[in-house]
């Protein structure tokens, strides 16, 4: 298996390293499609390339957070079967007992009462308790558990605790200079370099507009979107309206916006 493709913006793979050896859990803050999740998945393939012994079979475990998920959909429940009762552990155990780098996303989406789990696997004990079966997972010296969230979205009432928060080092990501997207969305989408420099550059020249209020973007995953769809041999315009202009906003001021400028390049 090849490792997967990531462009460093900065030091993020070193920073990530001496978090790694000294087993600081890691929190990437970052808008939405800007590599967080890429850069998780080579860490995570990086680091199991370089272990002694045998690598997990799953080196990275990823659960998305939502509002509905439960201590339990973490950690592990009881489940019925035609034999009787059988414990299933769930992600976030699994990942503590094979020494996998567990990566939630979007972390503040998960209620509090459901974080307050990690934060014995977050200090110096690193153990993961099972109420339900009365026992104590000690974590597995590989294991590392990684959140990420993306600050500008976040309304104060969804914020994380300080005592969960600061349980973390936090590594910064932004949408990628221009010169580095053109060559992710080349790479991802398979495009020529004028085109996908062409991309870069609008993407930042959206970002930069003040008429936008745009919460987000548009991000790199929506500009190698449109990318591809150019690839496609969908016309530049129509891909753009389709991934960056209908994808970004729902005002049409907004969009009008965002429109002129794609035909401004395209
Ligand atoms: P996030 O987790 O921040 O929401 P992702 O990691 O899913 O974003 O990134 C979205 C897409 O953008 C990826 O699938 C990849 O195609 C591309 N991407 C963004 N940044 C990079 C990068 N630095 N190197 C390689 N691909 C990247």
């Amino acid at each position: 298996m090849t490792a997967p493709f990531y462009l460093p913006a900065g030091d993020e793979v070193d920073l990530f390293r001496a978090a790694y050896d000294q087993r600081i859990p890691v929190l990437l803050k970052g808008p939405t499609g800007c590599g967080k999740t890429r850069f998780v998945e080579y860490m995570a393939w990086e680091i199991a390339k370089q272990r002694t012994g045998t690598p997990p079979d799953e080196p990275l475990v990823t659960i998305t957070c939502h509002d509905d998920l439960t201590a339990a959909d973490l950690v592990g429940r009881y489940l019925l079967s035609a034999e009787g009762t059988t414990w299933l552990d769930g992600p976030l155990t699994r990942a503590a007992r094979t020494g996998a780098i567990c990566y939630l996303d979007e972390v503040v989406e998960a209620r509090k009462d459901t974080t307050v789990v990690l934060h014995s696997l977050t200090d110096h004990r690193r153990t993961l308790p099972l109420e339900r079966l009365g026992t104590t997972v000690a974590a597995h010296p590989d294991f590392l558990l990684v959140v990420s969230y993306n600050p500008g979205y976040q309304v104060t009432s969804k914020d994380l605790k300080p005592s969960t928060r600061q349980r973390f080092l936090a590594i910064e990501f932004g949408y990628p200079d221009p010169e580095l997207e053109a060559e992710i969305i080349a790479h991802e989408a398979g495009v020529p370099a004028d085109v996908a420099e062409a991309l870069a550059a609008l993407g930042a020249r959206i970002r930069n507009l003040d008429a936008a209020d745009l919460l987000d973007g548009p991000s790199t995953r929506l500009l190698v979107h449109a990318g591809a769809l150019i690839g496609r041999g969908v016309a530049p315009r129509r891909a753009c309206d389709l991934a960056l202009v209908l994808a970004t906003s729902d005002d049409r001021d907004v969009q009008d916006a965002v429109r002129q400028v794609a035909h401004a390049v395209f």
